[in-house]
């Protein structure tokens, strides 16, 4: 039982055999991929009791953000087949750290023909709301919040996101503010969409404290390349140091991930000086590989 009890739909919690792009999958319709095949090439993380062991990167760092306030054992990442384990007339919050919950992201909308049909992704989004709300049925003062990379879709739908019983939507990098939010939600009311103007300084942004799917580890945040239709690119571009990295490798290590994945929007954009004609910074990218292929266990990267 957990006063905060965060998740994420099983499209996001797989390691998808480890294999690079076969996460897309999750963006094949429902009504053509037959369940037991995207089942077998999904297998969900284990878990202990139901607690994940493993979590999308994201749900980490939101995990880590919040334990700046909450205490421990108020905050649970629950396994999604069993999240309503953790909830009970304790529990403020249930978030879900959403991807492409409504399927509108372009690889689900290019499977599904534009939408006609239903992306995994969403179908299985849909899955565990409506297990939330089963449990949240039982224990009313759960609060249904929204957030994560995919939190965009629906303040676009918002008639559906309020049928589906979504009380609160955190749109924006959110690192160094979530724990305000959180409290404002339990305790002082809060608007249903909530944007996050300005992401958190390096400082502000926590290190995970437990595994993420894929050993992912993020290097670097925004971009600069100036693509117009890009979201990162509005962010001012952030690089992780050396120590930054090793310690979140080192939290990966723990349950025996012999890989990482290093996250960038462009790892050729890491540590950048040439801000005009984009020559990657050499000797700091070779620096970063060489720094995380030295860690202990770690086969490859
Ligand atoms: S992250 Fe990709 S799409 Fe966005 S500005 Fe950079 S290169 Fe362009």
């Amino acid at each position: 039982m957990a006063r905060i009890v965060l998740t994420a739909d099983a499209t996001q919690m797989s390691e998808y055999w480890g294999i690079p792009l076969l996460p897309f999958f999750s963006c094949a319709p429902a009504e053509k991929v037959p369940r037991i095949v995207f089942d077998f090439l999904s297998p969900q993380v284990k878990h202990n009791n139901g607690v994940a062991q493993m979590a999308p990167y994201g749900l980490r760092k939101l995990e880590a953000s919040i334990l700046r306030t909450y205490k421990p054992k108020e905050v649970v990442v629950a396994h999604p087949d069993h999240v309503s384990k953790f909830v009970n007339e304790d529990t403020r919050i249930i978030g879900i750290s959403t991807m492409d919950p409504l399927g509108l992201g372009p690889v689900s909308m290019m499977f599904t023909d534009g939408g006609q049909l239903t992306a995994y992704t969403k179908r299985k989004f849909l899955e565990l709301v409506y297990e939330v709300n089963r449990a949240r049925k039982r224990f009313p003062k759960a609060k249904l919040v929204l957030g994560g990379s995919g939190a965009w879709q629906m303040e676009t739908k918002d008639e559906q996101t309020r049928a589906l019983g979504v009380n609160h939507t955190v749109i924006g990098e959110c690192d160094h503010v979530i724990q305000d939010i959180y409290n404002d939600i339990e305790f002082n009311g809060a608007p249903e969409f909530i944007h996050v103007p300005r992401g958190p300084k390096l400082e502000q942004i926590p290190d995970i404290v437990g595994a993420s799917t894929h050993g992912l580890v993020e290097v670097m945040r925004g971009c600069g390349r100036n693509c117009q239709f890009c979201e990162p690119n509005l962010r001012t571009a952030k690089y992780y140091p050396a120590d930054k990295i090793e310690r979140e490798i080192a939290v990966n290590r723990k349950i025996g991930n012999p890989n990482v994945w290093i996250h960038s929007e462009d790892i050729f954009l890491y540590k950048l000086e040439d801000k005009n004609g984009f020559m990657p910074n050499h000797e700091a990218v070779v620096d970063l590989f060489k720094t995380v292929m030295t860690q202990g266990g770690i086969t490859y990267a």
